[in-house]
């Protein structure tokens, strides 16, 4: 969580800004991979807080900032 936070994770946006080369598109569905997508926005990331919904009723986040903040609040 600190990691996402702190935005230091290195998704392929990241890693074309330290002269990575390569494709900065998401390999499981092709949009441009960013934090906010790999956590939040990828149809895959998506199906997996659908199913932490239905397996443990938590609701996912709604954004990077309430996943490394308060999204397990009062759970
Ligand atoms: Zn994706």
């Amino acid at each position: 969580m600190w990691i996402i936070h702190e935005q230091v994770i290195l998704p392929k946006d990241n890693l074309i800004k330290r002269r990575w080369v390569g494709s900065s598109r998401c390999c499981f569905c092709d949009h441009d991979e960013t934090i906010q997508h790999l956590f939040i926005e990828c149809p895959l990331t998506k199906l997996l807080w659908r199913t932490i919904h239905i397996a443990f009723n938590i609701n996912p986040p709604i954004d990077n900032e309430s996943l490394s903040g308060t999204w397990l609040v009062g759970v």
